[in-house]
């Protein structure tokens, strides 16, 4: 393949790199190639069927789609239906099921207690009681909405794995992606759409970038065939923004998953697609049974598969969280000036953000890249 007959190049094939591609492509009408380093498409959201029992599962962690945001379920809803999943999580504590995230069940069972919607906040203040007004990080966050005792039983262990950080480096808003409800309600998101795509992931990964202008180059490292790219190509990367600039200013700490897949002899092994695990002495942090996400679909009645999950430091060869420490974002902005003075070069999407994007987000921010650099950059032209 000729590389440098490319006007555009995408350096990664996840859902940020996909929707560039797919927006150059059809709105432009211009030649993209799309370099993946990996073996697959569709980034960390990719899913794939387990030989052994037929049941489609995310090969990097359950991805639940939901969004808010009309612009991105108009566009998505281009590319794929979704099924009605509404995603439920559940915590093993002390060998007791409970709901997450917290809500009046979780309250009531944990303190043993009755209370009505009305009682929660002046018991709620009792426990919190003392605590700053104005958290400043994620343990004082998280104290500050769930008290001491649910915060030891549901928060501190789980994060301490997640994390191997001290809670009070991290920011408060890694905390608040987990919702607080006075209520029984039992999603685990507000949103208003969400759902599994039908088809799965990669299915959704395959329509993006099925259009003729795509050009797709698996198990290729953009770094091995960066010489010879066209040097007036527009170049999209949304790989590692830290790799890019060679870790001139040091690397950036990332969070990677490992999974420990398990075949059981049994329809139903947990009851639900997620438990999560926070008490520190388990040493993974949750229990995946993906065949819990397609309720619409016929899998055998007598196997299921599940996946035990753990966390670990990345070495840079699976990146899946950014560690938002003071330190790693004053890190970032170092290469965020450098990606500044850059032309024709747009450094984005999780990895090259650096940023806890959810999947929604990270269309979005594909979107209005889209349109406010790629776009307008066009037109003037
Ligand atoms: N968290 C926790 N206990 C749980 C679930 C989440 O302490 O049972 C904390 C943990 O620090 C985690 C954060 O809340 O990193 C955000 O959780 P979320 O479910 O959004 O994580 P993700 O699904 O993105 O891994």
């Amino acid at each position: 393949m000729d590389i440098s007959s490319f006007p555009y190049i995408i350096a990664g094939s996840g859902l940020f790199g996909a929707v560039m591609a797919e927006r150059i492509a059809s709105q432009l009408n211009e030649k993209v190639l799309v370099i993946e380093k990996r073996s697959h498409i569709g980034g960390n959201c990719y899913s794939e069927t387990d030989s052994e029992t037929g049941i489609e599962y995310h090969k990097y962690g359950t991805h639940i789609f939901h969004t808010g945001n009309q612009k991105v379920w108009d566009y998505i809803n281009g590319f794929t239906s979704f099924n009605t999943y509404r995603h439920q999580v559940l915590a093993s504590v002390n060998n007791k099921i409970f709901q997450l995230p917290v809500n009046l069940e979780t309250i009531n069972s944990f303190f043993n207690a009755n209370l009505r919607p009305y009682e929660v906040k002046a018991f709620m203040s009792a426990k919190t009681a003392g605590f700053k007004k104005q958290p400043a990080n994620f343990e004082e966050q998280a104290i500050a909405v769930l008290g001491e005792e649910l915060y030891e039983a549901f928060i501190k262990g789980y994060t301490a794995k997640q994390w191997q950080v001290d809670p009070r480096t991290l920011p408060a808003s890694v905390f608040t992606r987990l919702p607080f409800r006075t209520n029984y309600d039992e999603n685990y998101y507000y949103d208003q759409w969400q759902g599994i795509p039908l088809q799965g992931y990669t299915a959704v990964f395959e329509k993006l970038l099925s259009h003729p202008n795509i050009a797709v180059m698996l198990n290729t490292d953009f770094f091995s065939v960066k010489e010879h790219i066209n040097q007036q190509c527009v170049l999209i990367y949304s790989g590692p923004i830290d790799r890019f600039f060679n870790y001139r200013f040091g690397k950036l700490e990332w969070r990677t998953l490992r999974f420990e897949k398990e075949t059981m002899p049994y329809n139903d092994y947990q009851g639900n697609s997620v438990i999560n695990f926070p008490d520190i002495k388990i040493p993974y942090t949750r229990v995946h049974e993906p065949k819990h996400l397609h309720p619409e679909r016929q899998y055998e009645k007598d196997k299921t598969v599940i996946f035990r999950e753990y966390s670990l430091k990345d070495d840079g060869a699976r990146p899946y969280y950014p560690v938002l420490t003071e330190e790693n974002k004053r890190m970032l902005e170092l290469y965020r000036n450098e990606a500044e003075k850059l032309e024709h070069v747009y450094i984005s999407g999780r990895l090259g953000d650096y940023k806890y994007y959810d999947m929604d987000q990270t269309i979005a921010k594909a979107l209005e890249t889209f349109e406010t650099c790629i776009l307008k950059k066009e037109n003037t032209r």
